[in-house]
């Protein structure tokens, strides 16, 4: 079990759960995450992992991980297994207390019968439209089913026959006899049971009919002894229908409380299952684990920690009323999180090679650099070679720069991170003007004078040897859509530039035997980490997690402000 440093904050939930032991109404904790295994976990369903854990943890509690398996139409045990492996890679543990909604199909249906006997239950043979039509809608109350006042022991033939499999699907529903004039639409004598003749992953053709989610939901937390059932807000109007079903079984008490909060929406991304799907399908990501999308597979992938999305959920809190989280948040919570854990090292995704015109003969010069530069003796040193020719980043060099620009320029100075100074005193081009190659002269100090006629400081850039560094290929990740909310218009915001691929980066010598899930921070340039293609290509595969600043916030506008932000912070090096 996580035990987080950070101490969570307070929250709403919290308060109600003091009131209950205060009360008395409980004498311990225990929350449940109830997934249905009928697609892949997001970021969303992390929060609400989080959340249960993290109550139950904080009370000295437990929680369960339940499988709501009742519609066998759309699940799978693929879904099933993933869902176990992301709950475990978020750092928590059911323990035994793995459990199915399936796993009380038998009592369920035990209940139905005393539901029948109790006078609170009776078989409809309505069909879907005709339910529908007797529905009512929101300003006008519904009709009463005309097999409404179907007797007892009717009823109790029917649903053992429908048990039985005599009928079709479709034929029968048995439902809660309520209010068909309740303002609240769930009210008005809800299904409780359906026929659906279809195979199920765990009881295969045992059962022809299936338990609706608003009932099996609440017996199933009542049966595990659920003290706080806690849930999304759209499941609000359903609580009404939670307590009824309870109040009329006679449930001992303690009783579980349904509370519900508002759940994760992330700015520029969307949690929509059916919405990611299309997206897999229609080939606009690579998978299911494709690193632009919120799947928990995806974050994994990405190069997430489990303990960044812990500390973001945390962070993110929990509300009543639903908002939309910025994407800052997470990138946020990643690079602290990576920040001091990972070592720095340097690699150049845009390499612009630079003769070196003055190189001195003999040995290259050997250069000692600390993997963690604000705390040297933490991961040690490598070493670094100078060598007549290295690669710098492509924009860190401007022929003709735009203002504010700060870094290399025709005649202009910049510093070698952890060596010389370098002034460029060359310029190679191809034959259509493209630049190919830089000429630098190497100072052990600046040559170059400031307005006041000061020695100029110049900025840092990064860099490799050309000899001493490997090729790499890097995925530079970003937002998935344009537009920070989304409204499903998948070609027209998608994000075009949310995946690019250099597949000619370098990296220095030291970063070599790469396995999957290293992590490194590239200086200047961002947190990454080895991709599983690592192990199967000739050249590691580094995914950007985030890049070190938030680049987004300024907007596009920004752009040119931004090389001058650039500056300030080489300078800061
Ligand atoms: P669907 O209703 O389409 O099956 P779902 O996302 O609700 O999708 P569930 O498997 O039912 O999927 O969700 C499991 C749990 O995760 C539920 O308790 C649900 O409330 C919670 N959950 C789902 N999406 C979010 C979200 N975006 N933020 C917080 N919690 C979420
Ligand atoms: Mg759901």
């Amino acid at each position: 079990m996580v035990t987080d440093k950070e101490e969570r904050p307070h929250n709403f939930i919290r308060t109600f759960i003091d009131e209950d032991l205060a009360s008395k109404r409980y004498d311990r904790v225990a929350t449940r995450f109830p997934p249905e295994p009928n697609g892949y976990l997001h970021i969303g369903h992390a929060k609400s992992i989080c959340l249960n854990f993290g109550l139950a943890a904080d009370y000295s509690g437990l929680t369960n991980l339940r499988f709501d398996d009742t519609n066998p139409v759309k699940e799978d045990v693929e879904y099933v297994e993933s869902i176990k492996a992301d709950v475990r890679w978020l750092g928590f543990d059911w323990d035994d207390r793995l459990y199915y909604a399936s796993d009380y199909f038998e009592k369920l249906y035990e209940c139905g019968e005393r539901l029948i006997l109790s006078g609170d239950a009776y078989v409809c043979d309505l069909s879907a439209e005709e339910v529908k039509a007797y529905r009512g809608t929101l300003t006008e109350p519904g009709k009463n089913s005309p097999y409404r006042e179907r007797s007892r022991e009717e009823n109790l033939d029917l649903f053992r026959r429908m048990r039985a499999g005599e009928f079709e699907e479709g034929a029968k529903l048995l439902r809660a006899k309520i209010d068909m004039a309740s303002p609240n639409l769930n009210m008005r004598d809800p299904a409780l049971y359906r026929i659906k003749k279809a195979s199920h992953h765990r009881t295969g053709d045992k059962w022809p009919i299936y338990p609706m989610y608003d009932y099996a939901h609440c017996v199933s937390d009542a049966i595990e002894g659920i003290t706080h059932s806690v849930c999304t807000l759209e499941f609000e109007d359903h609580r009404p229908l939670y307590d009824w079903v309870l109040e009329k079984l006679n449930w001992p008490e303690p009783r579980p409380r349904q509370i519900e909060f508002a759940r994760l929406n992330l700015e520029y991304t969307m949690m929509s299952k059916r919405k990611l799907l299309q997206l897999v399908r229609e080939g606009l990501v690579s998978g299911w684990d494709d690193p632009r999308l919120p799947t928990m597979a995806a974050i994994r992938r990405r190069g997430f920690t489990p303990s960044s999305i812990r500390l973001f959920c945390d962070r993110i809190g929990v509300a009543k009323k639903d908002s939309w989280i910025e994407m800052e948040w997470l990138e946020k919570a990643a690079r602290d999180d990576l920040n001091p854990n990972v070592k720095r090292v340097m690699a150049v995704l845009n390499p612009l090679k630079v003769s070196i015109v003055n190189f001195p003969a003999g040995d290259p010069p050997r250069i000692e650099a600390p993997y963690f530069p604000d705390e040297p003796g933490k991961f040690g040193h490598r070493e670094l070679f100078l060598t007549p020719e290295i690669f710098i980043e492509r924009e860190d060099f401007m022929e003709e720069p735009i203002p504010g620009f700060k870094r290399l320029v025709p005649g202009g100075e910049v510093r070698l991170r952890w060596s010389t100074y370098a002034k460029c005193v060359g310029v190679e081009k191809d034959g259509e003007g493209n630049v190919t190659g830089l000429k630098c002269e190497m100072n052990p100090e600046p040559v170059g004078k400031d307005a006041k006629g000061k020695p100029a400081r110049p900025n840092i850039v990064h860099w490799v040897s050309a000899e001493r560094s490997r090729p790499v290929e890097v995925r530079l990740y970003d937002r998935l859509f344009t537009v920070a909310k989304p409204a499903g218009d998948l070609a027209g915001e998608l994000n075009p530039d949310s995946l690019v691929v250099r597949k000619d980066a370098r990296i220095e010598e030291a970063v070599n035997d790469v396995s999957p899930g290293d992590r490194f921070q590239f200086e200047r340039l961002g947190y990454f980490m080895a991709d599983p293609d690592t192990a199967a290509g000739d050249r590691p595969v580094f995914n950007r997690i985030v890049t070190l600043k938030d680049s987004w916030a300024k907007g596009a506008a920004g752009a040119a402000k931004g090389a001058g932000n650039q500056g300030k912070r080489d300078r800061k090096e």
